[in-house]
């Protein structure tokens, strides 16, 4: 599913990657952990194609992302890929609905179809009630559902996710675990969750470390049997 070879960047003269393989299987959740300025976030960014390595291969979902040009990348951006984030990023001015529609939108759904879709996910993330809601009469577990939801409602390959977990209370951090795993039984959807919370990383199939740069060791806990 997301195959990685050699991967370096450097931010200037600061060498943030030096050099990554990583093969992650399809419906697998993977937990990246490791110290602050480890490279985490920089290497889920590259995954994410938000960002270009300096050298090394990217191959996600069978297709070559090195190889896409500018458009087409986007458009394999929006459609496989699927981003939770620790301030989830919300549009205020949007409820919570239209939020979660806007990137379907994008990739050119209809209206009546994104917004059919947006309501399904709202429902199994148990929001239907608060649909019509705009993020600041939302409480700080709703939104980071809404914002799951929103990453998801393109039906992407691959959900990446940075501190999702960050802004939450533990039982809204449980919720937002179970709920990962939910969808991943669900969809076969392959989770990448970059962390510093234990309790979430201890759950996930397989933890990554990161120090300085490389990867430190794979811990195969392997509740996956197709690797
Ligand atoms: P944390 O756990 O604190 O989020 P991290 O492991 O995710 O850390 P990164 O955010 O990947 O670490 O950053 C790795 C290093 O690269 C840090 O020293 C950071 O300051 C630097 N860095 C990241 N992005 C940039 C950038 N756009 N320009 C310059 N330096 C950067």
């Amino acid at each position: 599913m997301i195959d990685i070879k050699g991967i370096t960047k450097s931010f200037g003269s600061l060498q943030v990657l030096k050099g990554i393989d990583l093969h992650i299987d399809k419906g697998e959740v993977v937990s990246i952990v490791g110290p602050s300025g480890a490279g985490k976030t920089t290497l889920l960014q590259i995954i994410g194609t938000l960002d270009k390595p300096d050298s090394g291969d990217i191959i996600i979902d069978g297709t070559d992302v090195r190889k896409l040009g500018a458009k087409k990348l986007s458009e394999f951006r929006n459609r496989r890929i699927g981003f939770v984030f620790q301030f989830h990023q919300l549009l205020p001015e949007f409820t919570a609905v239209e939020n979660v529609m806007l990137p379907a939108f994008i990739a050119g759904m209809s209206k009546s179809e994104a917004k059919k879709r947006a309501m399904e996910l709202l429902d199994f993330m148990g929001l239907s009630d608060r649909a019509d809601h705009k993020p600041n009469e939302l409480s700080g577990g709703e939104k980071q559902r809404v914002a799951v939801a929103r990453a998801l409602v393109n039906r992407p390959a691959v959900i990446l996710a940075d501190e999702p977990s960050g802004s939450l209370d533990s039982k809204n951090k449980d919720e937002l675990h179970r709920l990962f795993f939910d969808l991943r039984d669900r969809t076969g959807q392959t989770f990448v969750i970059v962390t510093h919370d234990e309790s979430l990383a201890k759950i996930t199939d397989r933890t990554i470390e990161m120090k300085d740069g490389m990867l430190e060791m794979e811990d195969e806990l392997s509740l996956n049997t197709s690797s």
